[in-house]
């Protein structure tokens, strides 16, 4: 018989079993070497089989890399969300957003029955004036609890006067997340989590990085006023004690845009929260003390 050809796999089925022992290379793990023999020693089709059945155990049960949470974790929040969209305002005319480019993270700065009936019903002013609801698409409850206020496939009112990356009117280019509870008080933990699977999940349907998640004070700016010459941020300061590490996010913006390009003046603290070089390397340090 012709010696065998350790370097072509395929003639293993000829080599008895101590030269099938010898191409498992004893510097290998005993595990990897365990799983070689075994590899080694079934048939052909059972080798498919197992090898079909590894990769689509890989494709269903193991999270895709870029989410922080399992599938299985995702579906379950999806099943508690609790559908609060017939108790929008019927006079919020509804218009199907063309592109989902950013997802957008307020603080309501109200309490749960409150920020529930304005962004469902609206807002009413001072002096008279109203306006129809329809402003976010879910809103987190300080336990947790997450009400879907409209489909996402809707615009809702929720940015206003806002700029990022050049782009304007971002309502019309993204989602809006209300977290019950005030920019200067923490948010807790079980809002953490919910956000966190909301952002994931939503990130997954749109294709959206870590980079699209920005809060509401970043990207509103103020037309020039008594005092500012110039448009500027620091119109809002709604969710800036947002920790995005705690909500499993990455890495980010370390700029803002629309400063560097002279489109707008910058506000010193809302620069200091979100793009100094602390923010960055402990992101939500500055609001723990
Ligand atoms: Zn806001």
């Amino acid at each position: 018989m012709a010696s065998p050809s350790p370097h072509w796999l395929g003639c293993h089925l000829k080599l008895q079993q101590q030269d099938k022992r010898s191409l498992v290379d004893s510097r290998w793990p005993p595990s990897y070497r365990w799983l070689a023999m075994v590899y080694l020693h079934v048939g052909s089709r059972t080798r498919f089989i197992w090898a079909a059945s590894i990769c689509l155990f890989l494709l269903l049960a193991a999270p895709s890399p870029s989410s922080a949470f399992s599938r299985s974790e995702r579906a379950g929040f999806q099943r508690t969300i609790v559908d609060y969209r017939t108790r929008l305002n019927p006079k919020y005319k509804k218009i199907k957003r063309k592109d989902t480019r950013y997802i957008i993270v307020h603080t309501a700065e109200l309490g749960l029955k409150h920020t529930l009936r304005v962004v469902s019903r609206g807002k009413h002013f001072r002096n008279g004036r109203r306006t129809n609801g329809g402003h976010t698409h879910y809103v987190i409850a300080r336990n947790g609890r997450t009400y879907r206020i409209m489909d996402k496939k809707w615009v809702a009112d929720h940015a206003g006067r806002s700029m990022w990356n050049g782009q304007t009117d971002l309502s019309r280019l993204s989602i809006g997340i209300e977290l019950v509870g005030y920019h200067y008080s923490p948010i807790t933990d079980k809002q953490y989590r919910s956000v966190g699977l909301l952002i994931d999940t939503l990130q997954s349907v749109y294709g959206l990085d870590d980079r699209a998640v920005l809060t509401h004070s970043q990207v509103a700016y103020g037309g020039p006023n008594r005092w500012h010459k110039k448009d500027h941020r620091g119109r809002k300061r709604c969710a800036k004690n947002f920790d995005r590490a705690k909500a499993g996010l990455g890495p980010t913006w370390n700029h803002d845009p629309d400063v560097r390009a002279r489109r707008l003046v910058a506000d010193a603290q809302l620069a200091k929260v979100f793009y100094s070089r602390r923010a960055r390397v402990a992101p939500g340090a500055l609001w723990r003390d």
